[in-house]
């Protein structure tokens, strides 16, 4: 008595038409990420073999060649060595110091500072036992 009661039916029909229509228009369910090890399932309205976390990380690699591109950029930079901080101009993002003098003096005061640390350290682990 209760099933007559449940006009569920008609309304299962009208999903089941829409589910067709949409069905039409998309790419299929039931389709997993090509990408190994990934069972991420697809969506149906994603027209790639790729799930949208693995497509992200290919559009990235799609990046990468395109400013390969494009010529780098100069720009005016302080030198990373504090007692010089003269200002210099090039096109490498990672250079740091206005010359091979400079990064050798930073990179040696750095290796005397990290001596330093450690003997400080070693010096209150001393103190403290
Ligand atoms: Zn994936
Ligand atoms: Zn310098």
């Amino acid at each position: 008595m209760e099933y007559r009661s449940t006009r569920g039916l008609r309304g299962r029909r009208l999903s089941l038409q829409i589910d067709d229509a949409v069905r039409a228009k998309t790419y299929g369910t039931r389709r997993v990420c090509v990408v190994e090890g990934c069972n991420t399932f697809l969506s149906a309205y994603n027209p790639s073999n790729i799930c949208a976390l693995h497509n992200g990380g290919w559009r990235d690699e799609l990046k990468r060649p395109t400013r390969k591109q494009h010529p780098r950029e100069e720009m005016t930079r302080n030198c990373s060595f504090e007692p010089c901080g003269r200002e210099f101009v090039t096109s490498n993002p990672a250079k740091k110091y206005c010359s091979d003098a400079c990064r050798m003096k930073a990179f040696q005061a750095r290796a005397v500072a990290a001596r330093q640390a450690e003997l400080g350290t070693s010096l209150q682990a001393r103190r403290a036992s």
